[in-house]
């Protein structure tokens, strides 16, 4: 049970939603975005959020866009992980968010809910990171376009939410992999996950699990690309040049997670480079 009363609205457009945050916020009252729900039910159930409004972002149709418009795919913010992967549209998310929670869940966690996730994994963010997605932002000013990688660490502006991904359809039926390893099994928090594709003869990869924030290096990239190198040299070599600091918490130390790390990117490298 949610141990306090709030006020929930299902606007139908972006302007409404927009709107609805403005006269709420005038008034005083804390007001959230919401997709999927579950965790922001899960949070305010567990006493580590509050607010007196919801805006369920669900009932607008550019947050449940899921097409292929010119030379991009569009996904809404409000599609759940289970409607992306099903469509096919795009095989490396596909594969990536399959892994994210249970079906059932899956069937309610949406893109948006999962890249503004307060939780450090985000791993909806890793076939975004590598296609140079970007994001479509409604605001109390403007709509505004972002590279995806700026959800990652800037918050949005007050008052304002996620309405669209764009994905270039350039990238996306690229070869890929999709790994991630966890405490128990292949669904749960990762200890590391990572989203890989070969554009232009080069490996892109992006990661989550690893440090506090998914994260797409060009120093990683640059070094993964060596064929100069062996491939454990190129793994040894990552490792050491790392620009995060790796977690060390209850899923995993932060050598285990550099230990599976390098697995991964043993097995990342040889696979994708048979594909070339
Ligand atoms: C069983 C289970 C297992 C999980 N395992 C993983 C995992 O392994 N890896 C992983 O990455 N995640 C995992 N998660 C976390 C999950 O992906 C996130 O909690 C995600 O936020 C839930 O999505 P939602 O649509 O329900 O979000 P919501 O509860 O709707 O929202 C989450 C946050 O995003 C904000 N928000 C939502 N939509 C928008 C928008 N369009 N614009 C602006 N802000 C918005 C909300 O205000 C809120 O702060 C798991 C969750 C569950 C339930």
């Amino acid at each position: 049970m949610i141990p306090f009363n709030f006020e929930y609205f299902r606007p139908e457009t972006i302007e409404e939603a927009l709107d609805l945050y403005e006269a709420e916020w005038k008034l005083g009252k804390k007001v959230i975005f919401y997709s999927g729900g579950t965790e922001v039910i899960t949070f305010a159930r567990g006493g580590k959020l509050t607010m007196d409004v919801v805006i369920d972002l669900k009932g607008i149709p550019e947050c449940n866009t899921l097409a292929v418009e010119e030379d991009q795919l569009v996904i809404g913010s409000a599609v759940t992980l289970n409607d992306l992967a099903d469509s096919d549209l795009f095989p490396l998310a596909g594969e990536t968010v399959k892994k994210i929670a249970d079906h059932t869940s899956n069937n309610k966690i949406t893109v948006g809910g999962n890249l503004l996730s307060r939780l450090p994994y985000r791993e909806a963010m890793l076939p975004l990171l590598v296609t140079d997605a970007l994001a479509v932002t409604a605001g109390p000013k403007e709509k505004d376009i972002l590279p995806v990688e700026s959800l990652v660490k800037t918050d949005l502006p007050a008052g304002g939410f996620l309405t669209q991904i764009k994905v270039p359809l350039a990238y996306i039926q690229e070869p890929y992999l999709s790994l991630k390893r966890t405490r128990t099994s292949v669904i749960g928090y990762p200890i590391v996950s990572l989203a890989a594709l070969v554009a232009t003869g080069r490996i892109r990869i992006a990661f989550s699990g690893v440090s506090n924030l998914p994260f797409r290096s060009s120093v990683i990239e640059g070094i993964l690309n060596e064929s100069s190198l062996s491939v454990s040299e190129r793994v040894q070599k990552a490792i050491a040049k790392l620009p995060v600091q790796v977690m060390d918490d209850f899923l995993a130390s932060e050598e285990y997670r550099e230990y599976t790390l390098s697995t991964l990117l043993t097995e990342t490298i040889q696979r994708l480079e048979a594909s070339l």
